[in-house]
């Protein structure tokens, strides 16, 4: 099944499921509440409306209620390509490197991501797989990982790179507000992963090149900590981002960023930098 949130014209948003054409609408106040009942109390929630999919503007499928959870360097080549252009030997850490970008930085698939110009001068993009958690769960093994998992999604770790490197700590690169543009849908497949700035193909590879798989992300994460129903997780990025071309290619005005992901969907947004 596809989830979405979708908005209407009174600007009022919904969750609502994917069939064909069509989107049937859930009754629950947002995806994220759905998300939250037990998987046996979902279907009850589909109601027997449905409206033109065309119809609908889609919003965030969940706009979560604390930090997206990310992976650093989860792809070889990227790795890589980052060490290369920091002029640093490449060392691979033997545990996921998390952090966090703010859930104030989630923005809508199609939305215009608003940057300022005079807060960096280095987008950069980073087509990322993201999974959404299903349950709350803690010393989640990673034999039971997928019992947990309640979907898939498109997401973009729009970076700035200056801020990345001079605050240290990652969190402040990471999350401007739009720098987290996620969707459209959820939809538990996985497989090729791609991104296109202005039509041009910068990043293709597929989620089975990840380093750490997402049974260990999960059991990692959530080792002595508690995940929540709606977490997103944000799973890394492959090879081919801005900072690390030969020379950088940072993002401009107007530019238009699609992530591809194989039975997903394209999550595509225009960035503003003004
Ligand atoms: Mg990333």
């Amino acid at each position: 099944m596809r989830f979405i949130t979708y908005r209407t014209s009174d600007g009022a948003c919904h969750p609502g499921v994917v069939e064909g054409e069509l989107v049937r609408t859930i009754v629950a106040p947002s995806l994220l509440d759905y998300i939250a009942l037990a998987p046996h109390e979902r279907l009850a929630r589909h109601s027997g409306e449905t409206l033109p999919l065309a119809s609908v503007a889609l919003d965030a499928p969940v706009r979560p209620c604390r930090n997206v959870f990310c992976v650093g360097r989860n792809y070889l080549e990227h790795a890589k390509e980052g060490a290369r252009a920091m002029g640093r030997e490449l060392k691979l850490p033997e545990v996921p490197t998390f952090f966090t970008k703010a859930p104030t930085a989630i923005a809508a698939p199609g939305a215009t991501l608003h940057m300022q110009a005079g807060v960096s001068n280095e987008y950069d993009f980073e087509a990322e797989l993201a999974v959404i958690v299903g349950a709350r769960c803690k010393d989640v093994r990673e034999d039971e990982a997928y019992d947990v998992i309640f979907g898939y999604t498109a997401f973009n770790d729009v970076t700035a790179r200056d801020l990345q490197r001079a605050h240290q700590q990652w969190f402040k690169g990471k999350s401007l507000d739009d720098a987290a543009p996620v969707g459209p849908s959820i939809d538990p497949h996985d497989l090729a992963i791609a991104f296109r700035l202005n039509g041009v193909e910068k990043q293709h590879s597929t989620t089975g090149n990840m380093i750490f798989r997402i049974p260990r992300l999960i059991a990692e994460l959530s080792r002595g900590m508690t995940l929540e129903p709606g977490d997103i997780i944000a799973t890394g990025t492959p090879e081919g981002v801005g900072f690390a071309r030969t020379p950088p290619e940072f993002l401009k005005d107007g530019d238009v960023m699609e992530v591809d992901i194989a039975k997903i969907g394209v999550l595509q947004n225009r960035i503003s930098i003004a």
